[in-house]
């Protein structure tokens, strides 16, 4: 007896996807990090927001925490890659620990220009979600009071500042950067003597995604996308997908599908956050192709060839 023949599904993979140079970094320090000292080595948050990532890097020897006081004397500790404030190296200094930050560098450049930013006397409208760890890592460069968080265009509307003369805004590096420009457009209107460091700074992963993802939500009937609820570039592809034309939803698993999804859709689109690993996509594409004929086509919007430098001293681990 012949086998039935499945349905045909046809795949429109977005490219760029997944990884970014500053997870891939991050995820590296911490297994140089464990080449180097031995397990345990102790990772104060998750070091990129990823289940995966995590369990695996559990299994060769990583303990992540989610404060220092949970660190043992005498061990290493690193920091995740969405940056911390600036007590914590202090506390970690304090107690003789070594520490070795894998905050991605686009993040520390954000640091930095909010230290000068405040040195020159400017206060700062901090565009990002509340409660994101890049969001506490930033407001933990500058003393209390020296920046505000503004959310949305709602909360660009009504921030009140000391001194509109005085004003420089930053930005969160994976927002949706649709919603940034809204948000940036009040704030120019309202201020019009505020100081733009730069367009903004949603790095070149989290725009390369949106981009990617936009250019094929309007030829398929669903976006799956590949990350972790508390990914914010990955919740924002979510967000993109949407606003552009299709229905969108995030899973971690392949085993998270569910095939009544499927029921007259034809074209599916698949992308993966910046904290995703390509074995994640490899995974879904497997899982599809126990129901259906996939037909896999990869749509590259822009070749990436970023990479970060490690940390000096692991390099040669
Ligand atoms: Fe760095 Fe952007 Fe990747 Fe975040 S998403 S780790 S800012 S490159």
């Amino acid at each position: 007896m012949n086998a039935p023949v499945k349905p045909v599904l046809e795949l429109l993979i977005a490219a760029p996807r997944g990884f970014c140079a500053g997870v891939d970094r991050a995820i590296r320090i911490v297994e140089l990090a464990i080449e180097k000292y031995g397990a345990p080595v102790y990772v104060r948050h998750e070091i990129v927001h990823n289940k995966f990532v995590v369990d695996t890097l559990k299994a060769k020897g990583a303990i992540f925490v989610v404060e220092l006081d949970e660190v043992p004397d005498g061990v290493p500790v690193v920091f995740s890659a969405h940056g911390v404030p600036k007590a914590v190296p202090a506390k970690a200094a304090e107690r003789g620990l070594s520490y070795l930050d894998a905050t991605c560098p686009l993040v520390s450049k954000v640091h930095r220009q909010a230290e000068r930013l405040v040195a020159a006397g400017r206060h700062i409208l901090f565009i990002g979600h509340a409660g994101h760890p890049e969001v506490i890592g930033t407001f933990g460069q500058v003393p209390e009071g020296e920046m505000t968080l503004v959310e949305n265009p709602a909360q660009a509307e009504t921030v009140s500042v000391p001194d509109p003369g005085k004003l420089a805004f930053l930005t969160q590096t994976t927002l949706s950067v649709d919603d940034t420009a809204a948000t940036l457009a009040v704030l120019r209107r309202r201020f019009p003597a505020i100081l733009a460091p730069g367009p903004n700074d949603i790095c070149y992963a989290t725009t390369n995604r949106q981009s990617a993802v936009k250019a094929i939500a309007s030829s398929v009937d669903l976006m799956l996308v590949i990350g972790s609820p508390k990914s914010s570039n990955s919740m924002r592809l979510v967000e993109v997908a949407v606003r552009n034309g299709t229905c969108a939803t995030l899973i971690q698993r392949a085993d998270e599908l569910d095939f009544a999804w499927f029921d007259g859709v034809g074209t599916v689109g698949i992308t993966a956050g910046a904290s995703a690993p390509e074995l994640l996509v490899r995974e879904l594409v497997a899982k599809l192709s126990e129901r259906f004929e996939v037909i896999e086509r990869e749509v590259e919007t822009i070749e990436e060839n970023v990479v970060f430098k490690l940390p000096r001293g692991l390099e040669a681990a």
